[in-house]
């Protein structure tokens, strides 16, 4: 085991995660979101909007995932999460 730095709050913690055990339900409830928006919305979003429809900031966004565009199809975008939802 070794101090992580909490990758939401900043703080050191000692744990596998990449976020501290007070910001686990925050990326919980975020993650959550974030599939809410994508099932009620689709694609075609960029990581700004999608930041603006959930309230998550971009920085987490990235976190959680890729957003990236489908070849071969203009504005249209692709959720790739590399966290668990
Ligand atoms: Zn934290």
């Amino acid at each position: 085991m070794e101090f992580k730095k909490c990758e939401r709050c900043g703080c050191f913690f000692i744990s596998e995660d990449n976020v501290c055990c007070h910001c686990k339900p925050k990326d919980r409830a975020d993650t959550i979101k974030l599939q809410n928006f994508i099932e009620e919305n689709g694609a075609g979003f960029s990581i700004e909007e999608i930041s603006a429809g959930t309230g998550i900031t971009t920085k987490n966004l990235y976190r959680f995932g890729e957003i990236q565009n489908i070849s071969g199809t203009a504005g249209k975008t692709e959720f790739k999460p590399n966290i668990e939802l």
